[in-house]
């Protein structure tokens, strides 16, 4: 077929055939050695009419390549991953999105908004070493208006969780500057990975393997502001119900949401440790920010991997619905991570919204 019938029948134009060529992706069956004319195989018109389609989806042409040479179910398997790795990321925009509209149309201060009925927490902190492990790397912080959990890992991991948390603890006395929420969070995250990397970076050898995951949330007054790298977690108890409100930047967490395992096949990987985001060098260092509106009656967990991946969501569930005191309710879901065999260090926060009391507003 010459290059115009080939293209008629493709629905490409010579112009991108003539492209797909150039980068491989489909070479002409033969090129006349006289005239250099294309001429293409009725059979490759298939595989053109794919790279159409595959170039409408907006997969980049060097991904299509790799498609292209694949059987149907290997195909369809990467196309699977393409568009769950596309999903990811528009999802993390919108966040982004709707964290600026916000920020834009309220002009979002630390001030609470006296309209509201005016809120007040109530809160613990508690980390536990747990049975199993040598060292305990997990530091867990409730203050005036910062709450936080950072899992440690590798030699320096004790001393990364430390210096992620310390580099916020200002946040919890000062009175901030009257600044914008979101550079508020992104200087609080730029203060955290600089601390990481110096608390790291001044130790042993293999500090590179170093660094710690941070949850942490900002409270203003009128609203929740959240930082999270890494696979902590933050929960939310609402009428009786448990949210997860973070996403894991686990290897694993991406595999499920790319369709290549199940969630049961994700609670046994051997894999299932290894972080996709953390603080600390050699990984990205990109923290989720959102903005949270509480509401009185809100029950918020911070909790380590050393909790919710020992005790299942029911018994976490659970106890934050049957313990009242914040102080009692993190002893009792240190001791039930520790009742399953405590293989972890377990770092946890509860802080309750409350009515602020008549008599102290
Ligand atoms: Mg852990």
């Amino acid at each position: 077929m010459t290059i115009g019938h080939f293209a008629k029948a493709t629905r490409l134009s010579p112009k991108a055939l003539r492209l797909y060529d150039e980068l491989g992706l489909l070479r002409p069956a033969r090129v006349d050695p006289v005239t250099g004319y294309r001429l293409y195989a009725p059979a490759q018109v298939e595989r053109a009419r794919l790279v159409a389609w595959l170039r409408r989806l907006g997969m980049p042409l060097a991904e299509i390549r790799g498609v292209c040479d694949l059987d149907a179910a290997g195909a369809a398997a990467e196309v699977r991953a393409y568009w769950a790795r596309v999903e990811a990321e528009t999802a993390a925009r919108r966040d982004l999105a709707s964290f600026l509209v916000d920020h834009l149309s309220r002009k979002d201060t630390l001030v609470s908004t006296p309209e509201l009925t005016p809120l007040t927490l109530r809160y613990a902190a508690l980390s536990d070493r747990g049975l199993v492990r040598e060292h305990h790397q997990d530091t867990a912080h409730a203050g005036s208006r910062l709450f936080a959990v950072a899992d440690g890992h590798g030699r320096a991991g004790a001393r990364a969780s430390a210096a992620a948390v310390d580099a916020l603890r200002h946040l919890d006395t000062e009175e901030p500057p009257a600044g914008h929420l979101l550079d508020l969070l992104q200087d609080a995250a730029d203060r955290a990975r600089e601390a990481v990397h110096e608390a790291v970076g001044a130790g042993d050898a293999d500090g590179g393997a170093s660094g710690t995951t941070l949850s942490a949330m900002l409270w203003t007054g009128s609203r929740l502001a959240l930082v999270h790298i890494g696979d902590s977690r933050v929960h939310l108890l609402r009428d009786g119900e448990l949210f997860l409100l973070t996403h894991d930047h686990t290897h694993v967490r991406a595999l499920v949401d790319e369709g290549r395992i199940s969630a049961a096949e994700a609670e046994s990987h051997p894999r299932r440790a290894l972080l996709t985001r953390a603080l600390g060098p050699g990984v990205d260092n990109t923290p989720d920010l959102r903005l949270h509106e509480p509401r009185a009656g809100d029950r918020w967990l911070l909790c380590s991997d050393g909790l919710s991946t020992v005790v299942p969501d029911a018994g976490i569930r659970r106890v934050l619905t049957e313990v009242r005191e914040p102080a009692a309710a993190v002893r009792a879901l240190v001791d039930l991570a520790n009742s399953l065999g405590g293989p972890d260090n377990i770092g946890c926060v509860v802080a309750d919204v409350i009515p602020t009391p008549e008599t102290a507003a």
